[in-house]
């Protein structure tokens, strides 16, 4: 019998994030022979110590129908891997402290439902204290989202990974892919372990992603940056949602366990060339404050750790995920700014679709590389985008290219 034109494709993927994994078990599915290479191990980087928060609730609009996409694909992973990653729908609310964060609130519904989208629902004090009585009174109302939730990040990432294996995928963790280069209709990747050649190339590498593509000189506006999280110990359980405020900065849930973990894209610092994030104590310590305000009985709650993730952020807030605009059968998925773990199921199932050339009901077309300028030579490490982007000051993210870490 002779294979499909997927199962005669090859494909190698550099980096075993969620990116990496989701896009090779899709891409396995299709029957396509997939052989990942991974720098340390897989979900060693962002993938694996995120805060696990499966959230729609406050995403860029451009992001909307790929995000909910992958929330369906989040409540169905216990079928589709036979594990669920430890997801949990417990939905995520976005508190509004004050009158005015009411009235932002209320224009942020709004304006959803102008675009047509409904998933995110304005709610009074009164449903607040409904959904978490535990709350301090100074809540006025918020932002309800029931369908979102959270997942256990490292789970997940390995119900990806034994996924893709039972269909095949060859996973190699400890490959840093060093030069990679098209020589005629094939890829070729440099590692310590040999050469690696395959028909497409896809670079799901995270905060290192836009190095292996400056390479064949297309160069993103992409940094990296230090995001913490600390885990409290165990208390009794006062909390079911994933909760966000309007006014501060705050990402905060209580796991089954009792533990509370606190985040919300706090920036610590970065070794970018030992892969490693450092925390700020001084900056956890007003997030701690946060979440004593709106539960002011856990004061007395010791935190258990802290550590910081590395994460890739581009200029306009919004991940790079699509073919090159620079080279064939090349693909990229990366730059997700810091929300990029809920996007992971629906990136690798769209990716992997426009890899194959197959229909997709979801556009990529927001995410396309081509909105930047390709530069290349001296300043392709920070290029300027093609686009019209407002001030970098509106992007919470960005940060100047002077105080980028310069082995970015
Ligand atoms: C502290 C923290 C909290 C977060 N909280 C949330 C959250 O609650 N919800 C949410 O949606 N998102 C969250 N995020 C963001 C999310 O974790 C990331 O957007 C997402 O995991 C990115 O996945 P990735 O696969 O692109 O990258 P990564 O997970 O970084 O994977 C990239 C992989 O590529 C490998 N690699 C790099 N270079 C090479 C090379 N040359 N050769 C081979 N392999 C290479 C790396 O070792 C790494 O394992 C958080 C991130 C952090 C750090």
């Amino acid at each position: 019998m002779s294979k499909s034109s997927a199962q005669q494709r090859d494909v190698l993927v550099i980096g075993g994030g969620i990116h990496g994994l989701s896009t090779a078990f899709h891409l396995a599915q299709r029957g396509v022979t997939v052989t990942v290479l991974e720098a340390d191990y897989c979900g060693r980087h962002a993938s694996g110590v995120n805060a696990g928060g499966v959230r729609t609730l406050g995403r860029h609009d451009a992001e909307i129908p790929l995000a909910l996409s992958s929330r369906a694909l989040w409540h169905q992973l216990k079928h589709t891997l036979g594990d669920d990653g430890g997801f949990v729908p417990s939905g995520q609310l976005k508190l509004a402290e004050n009158q005015a964060e009411l009235d932002e609130c209320r224009a942020r519904v709004q304006h959803l439902q102008a675009l047509g989208f409904t998933h995110e629902t304005l709610i009074d004090d009164r449903q607040v204290f409904e959904i978490i009585p535990t709350v301090a009174r100074h809540v006025v109302g918020g932002i309800w989202v029931e369908a979102d939730g959270y997942a256990v990040p490292y789970k997940a990432v390995t119900a990806f990974r034994l996924a893709a294996e039972r269909l095949g995928v060859r996973v190699l963790e400890g490959t840093p892919a060093q030069r990679i280069e098209q020589r005629g209709s094939r890829w070729q990747v440099n590692t310590e372990r040999g050469l690696f050649s395959a028909e497409h190339l896809v670079i799901t590498a995270g905060a290192w992603a836009s190095e292996l593509a400056a390479q064949i000189g297309e160069a993103v506006p992409a940094h990296p940056e230090g995001l913490m999280l600390m885990v409290t110990h165990r208390v009794a359980p006062f909390c079911g949602p994933v909760l966000g405020a309007t006014g501060r900065s705050l990402s905060f849930k209580q796991f089954a366990n009792g533990t509370v973990v606190i985040g919300g894209k706090l920036i610590g610092s970065l070794d970018f060339a030992a892969r490693h994030g450092e925390v700020d104590m001084a900056r956890l310590g007003t997030s701690a404050r946060t979440v004593t305000d709106l539960f002011p009985h856990l004061k007395h709650l010791g935190v258990n750790r802290v550590w910081a993730g590395v994460e890739a952020f581009t200029a306009d807030d919004l991940p790079v995920i699509g073919a090159s605009r620079k080279a064939s059968n090349l693909s990229y998925s990366f730059g997700f700014c810091g929300s990029g773990f809920q996007m992971g199921p629906g990136t690798g199932k769209r990716l992997a679709q426009q890899i194959l050339g197959e229909h997709s009901d979801i556009s990529l077309d927001a995410f396309d590389i081509g909105r930047f300028t390709v530069v290349t030579g001296a300043s392709a490490a920070f290029p300027q985008p093609a686009i019209s982007i407002p001030n970098p000051q509106e992007f919470p993210c960005w940060t100047s290219p002077e105080s980028k870490p310069t082995n970015a």
